[in-house]
């Protein structure tokens, strides 16, 4: 018998499984970690495949395994078949795709169950009391066992000071047993009650459609539902049909330590057969969670994007909710998007994929427009409630008013109503932690680059504007080029100054303010959630994290401070991640009782992205999106990728780059002549050119066609592979989340 083996080396130069044969008396299986001779060292790896044949080797050379490191396997067959095509998907190793499939304790090392000593009584309590008369902790102790149940010392510690030594005293007389115990590290989950409803029509035709699939073997679905439409109740039906199947699920939510609630209803509906699986647990918990679903006790897992390799067996659904974040797009190696993941997934094991969201990504609902996924729809909120009505507040008309304020006269007209009547506002600043733009405060002008559709990026210290994509410089302008103000700045509002600006108007209004800095602390953001459910802090000032999911019924009122920012972020995306932000946001009032009313504050009040948050019609934006996307040739009409050097040495950062970026623009070029294959091939300094004194070049590479993609990708690695050095670092990155 030989194995095939994945050896835990993330070097692309041992890329490919090695041939080790199976010693007698070593029962191994697929999936299971082993430990292998590898040249002078011993390493671990991972069994992806067992034969009976060699494979053309001389059976004397091959080396014996070593043994197995746990006796179990940790992969199932199914996921080391996704394992492969992650490979081949996203351009990484194949030990990148495993070591990403298990939980953290185990990467590149063992992880132990947590053990705690147990005692349990072996002895008729009579007898044991008996032989113990003139010892009372002993005879405490007894009482405490008497039940001949295992019983973990550490705890009847607290009742019996010396507990252990008192057990060890009964061990010695036989009356006990003293062992170890392996306990779980349950993670914490606030409590909440199960709140489950009534399927409402709409809702009930979606349930029908999946649980149709669910039977007759699955497939991919996009559930498309404004806020507020109740899309977890239909995931939660589901859930629920999946596990009177016999089948488990994962429900795959962005960032869930921003939404403890998901965690806690999931807790509340499924009991101890859900699990949660993210970054914010310890590693322990995490190993311990993972074990759970492993071994068939969990079968309902939520959690963050990398739940999406669950080891959950029989699986009949993968939940990706709010589909459109970011933060579905791992950065790091391998670089792999979790909704794809999720989809192949799915198709591996015959169940169904359901991506929901109420702004879907342009990419999925186009997907959906041509069939690859099935489009379901929740065009309403539950029990009839009004969407919130948003009023677009031009930020040109306050100043040319005399209203120099961050508010505007009817935000601030609202909050003073909103806040006498003993509602709660949420205001919103979606202030990013990098360089700024420059915007005309008098028309709204925002200098871009003639080569791409993106705002010029502010740079202080030469005060200059640079595109992030192509290179094109211009110095910045003191004059507005459109209508000649001087009143050409630099625009920098962030939450600080919301806050400050807030308290110093509403100076006896109790706020809160939600972003990166206030929530550095682990438990931090729970206790300020709380703090505005129970409605002890009246408003919310926060980044995008106010927009997340949430579900306060007490708030009315939504202020949107500068709707603009996230619009002139340097990206081709940025229109989509206004609107997304824009109508999610909205979507955070008059979600109870109480109708809502937003505000959307903005220096381009007729920008196509605004109006149509505005009017919450994803439909409408869609299709312009679409049209512009086609025009500009961005997603889904071409594929984006870069090679990214990076150095601390800048000439060799940019030799790579640049020898690289030559040599696959003349395979390209060939490549072209042979099948039309269009591409654009440009090597530069990265936008963000040297970080922490590592600097950055980069392969700017645009594919027009996607049935070149497979060859593409390979000789992109082949010549990283070809480029890398001891100084130079090249890495691969396939449509990035951001190309700073
Ligand atoms: P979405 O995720 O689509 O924005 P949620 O799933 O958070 O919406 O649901 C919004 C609110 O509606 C929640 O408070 C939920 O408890 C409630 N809800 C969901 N379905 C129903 C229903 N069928 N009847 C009554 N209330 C419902
Ligand atoms: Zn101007
Ligand atoms: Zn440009």
């Amino acid at each position: 018998m030989y194995a095939q083996v994945v050896v835990d080396v993330l070097s692309r130069q041992v890329d490919k499984p090695f041939t080790y044969a199976v010693p007698d008396g070593l029962s191994t299986a697929l999936g299971m970690r082993v430990r292998v001779p590898f040249g002078k060292r011993e390493l671990t790896g991972l069994v992806v495949g067992l034969c009976e044949e060699a494979g053309g080797l001389e059976p004397e050379k091959i080396k014996p395994l070593l043994g197995a490191v746990e006796d179990f396997p940790l992969l199932t067959e199914e996921l080391i078949v996704l394992a492969r095509w992650l490979q081949g998907h996203c351009g990484c190793t194949l030990a990148q795709a495993v070591r990403a499939m298990l939980p953290a304790q185990l990467r590149g090392g063992s992880a132990k169950p947590l053990t705690r000593l147990a005692v349990r009584l072996c002895q008729p309590l009579e007898q044991a009391l008996q032989a113990s008369k003139r010892a009372p902790r002993q005879q405490q102790l007894l009482r405490s066992v008497s039940d001949g149940r295992v019983h973990r010392l550490d705890l009847l510690e607290e009742e019996i000071p010396g507990a252990l030594a008192v057990a060890r005293a009964l061990e010695k007389k036989g009356i006990c047993e003293v062992f170890s115990l392996e306990v779980r590290r349950a993670p914490f989950v606030d409590l909440a009650l199960d709140q489950s409803h009534l399927p409402t029509a709409e809702q009930a035709n979606a349930i029908a459609a999946l649980s149709k699939a669910l039977d007759d073997g699955g497939g991919s679905f996009l559930l498309a539902g404004v806020t507020g439409s109740g899309k977890t109740e239909v995931y939660m039906h589901l859930i629920r049909r999946c596990l009177n199947r016999g089948k488990g699920a994962i429900v795959l939510v962005p960032e869930i330590a921003l939404t403890p609630q998901m965690a806690a209803w999931f807790r509340a509906r499924f009991g101890d057969t859900a699990a949660i699986l993210h970054s914010a647990l310890s590693k322990g918990e995490q190993f311990d969670e993972w074990r759970r679903i492993r071994f068939g006790e969990a079968r309902v897992v939520v959690g963050a994007r990398s739940a999406v390799f669950a080891p959950v067996q029989s699986l009949g659904l993968v939940v990706v909710d709010e589909e459109h974040e970011q933060s579905y797009q791992s950065e790091g190696q391998p670089q792999y998007d979790a909704r794809d993941v999720a989809v192949e997934r799915a198709r591996l094991c015959g169940g169904i994929a359901l991506l929901g969201s109420a702004t879907p990504q342009i990419q999925s609902y186009e997907k959906a427009l041509r069939g690859a996924y099935t489009l379901l729809e929740l065009p309403h909120r539950v029990q009839g409630r009004p969407m919130a009505q948003v009023e677009i507040v031009d930020m040109r008309r306050e100043i040319l008013d005399g209203n120099p304020s961050i508010f505007s006269r009817s935000l601030r007209r609202a909050l003073e109503e909103t806040l006498q009547k003993g509602e709660q506002a949420v205001l919103f600043i979606n202030r990013r932690g990098y360089a700024g733009f420059v915007k005309c405060r008098a028309c709204g002008y925002t200098p871009k680059c003639p080569h791409c559709d993106v705002a010029l990026t502010y740079h202080l210290v030469d005060n200059s504007l640079h595109c992030h994509y192509c290179g094109y410089r211009q110095a910045t302008p003191s004059l507005c080029p459109a209508c000649g103000s001087r009143y050409i700045k630099p625009m920098g509002i962030g939450t600080q100054k919301v806050e400050q600006v807030f308290c110093q108007e509403f100076p006896t209004v109790p706020c809160i303010r939600l972003d990166a800095d206030t929530t550095a602390r682990k438990d931090e953001l729970v206790r300020l959630l709380s703090s505005f459910r129970r409605g002890e802090a009246k408003v919310m000032i926060g980044t995008q994290m106010v927009a997340k999911g949430h579900d306060f019924p007490n708030v009315t009122l939504v202020g949107v401070m500068m709707a603009d920012l996230s619009l002139n972020v340097p990206d081709y995306r940025s229109e989509e991640r206004t609107f997304q932000l824009l109508t999610q946001v909205a979507g955070r009032a008059g979600r109870g009782e109480l109708p809502g009313q937003v505000f959307v504050q903005t220096y381009e009040p007729d920008h196509y992205a605004i109006q149509m948050a505005a009017r919450q019609d994803y439909r409408a934006f869609f299709e312009q999106e679409l049209k512009r996307r086609k025009r500009t040739l961005y997603p889904p009409y071409t594929l984006p990728m870069r090679i990214l050097a990076t150095s601390p040495s800048e000439p060799e950062a940019r030799a790579a780059a640049e020898g690289l970026g030559q040599q696959l623009k003349d395979w390209f070029y060939e490549e072209k002549q042979r099948r039309k294959l269009l591409v654009q091939v440009r090597a530069m300094e990265a936008p963000l050119s040297k970080i922490r004194d590592v600097y950055r070049y980069q392969v700017y590479v645009k594919l027009y066609a996607a049935d070149g993609y497979a060859e593409a990708l390979e000789q992109m690695q082949a010549l990283c592979r070809e480029y890398e050095t001891a100084k130079v670092s090249l890495r691969l990155e396939i449509d990035p989340p951001s190309f700073l």
